[in-house]
């Protein structure tokens, strides 16, 4: 089974990414954990894509497309694999609808998790991460026993800079611009498969789990 999920940046997407890949033994790649590391090490790829994350802006489509297919084609993705953050346009989910059907796979189902700007600015603006294992935790939602302070290594807490609350701004007028188009091309493929994602992370869960069954 192959998924892709949509949702707005703070939507829960990589909780629930994590839930659906151990429950049904795919790969899960996320494009911004991915540029995170690229930039991380400081390849080319992740140099070239630096600027345009900070501004909270959309990297390039044709950079995005090729690491995404390296990815997809990698044998651990052979079985099945979950897009959490990609397709982000159009042109990207055309470009992966074509590059998969060359390869003879394709998406089973698109799952659209869908939270109000009110709340996705409230649950992001509250996150922050360790600045040594990228846990993620949230000042009301999920804090550390310690304020500050990650519960596993002990390391200091940071804020994304893309988590600051101009740049969530921003996501969140890209989001709406570029990517809620996306929902009406897969709706028109009859893929799309809305979720109210403010009912609560386990209920958001049985709600994908139940999709994904009945198939
Ligand atoms: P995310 O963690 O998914 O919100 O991604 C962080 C940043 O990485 C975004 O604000 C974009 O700059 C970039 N990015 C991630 N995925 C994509 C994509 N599919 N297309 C273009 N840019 C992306």
């Amino acid at each position: 089974m192959n998924l892709v999920l949509l949702g707005p940046p703070g939507a829960g997407k990589g909780t629930q990414a994590t839930r659906i890949c151990q429950e049904f033994s795919l790969r899960h790649l996320s494009s911004g954990d991915i540029l995170r590391a690229e930039r991380k090490a400081m390849t080319d790829l992740g140099r070239q894509a630096q600027d345009y994350m900070d501004r909270g802006v959309l990297v390039p489509d044709d950079l995005i497309l090729s690491m995404m297919m390296d990815h997809i084609g990698r044998p651990d993705a052979g079985s099945g694999f979950l897009l959490d953050g990609f397709p982000r346009t159009e042109v990207q989910a055309r470009g992966l609808d074509d590059r998969l059907a060359a390869a003879g796979r394709r998406i089973d189902h698109v799952i659209d998790i869908q939270v109000s700007d009110e709340e996705v600015a409230r649950r992001i603006t509250g996150r922050w991460s360790c600045a040594k294992d990228g846990r993620v935790y949230h000042e009301t939602f999920s804090p550390p026993r310690q304020a500050g302070v990650c519960d596993d290594c002990g390391e200091k807490l940071i804020r994304r800079k893309d988590d600051e609350p101009e740049v969530v701004r921003q996501r969140l007028r890209t989001y709406h611009e570029q990517t809620a188009p996306l929902a009406s091309y897969y709706r028109q493929k009859g893929l799309l498969r809305p979720v109210d994602g403010e009912l609560g992370a386990d209920r958001v869960f049985a709600e994908i789990c139940r999709i994904c069954r009945v198939g």
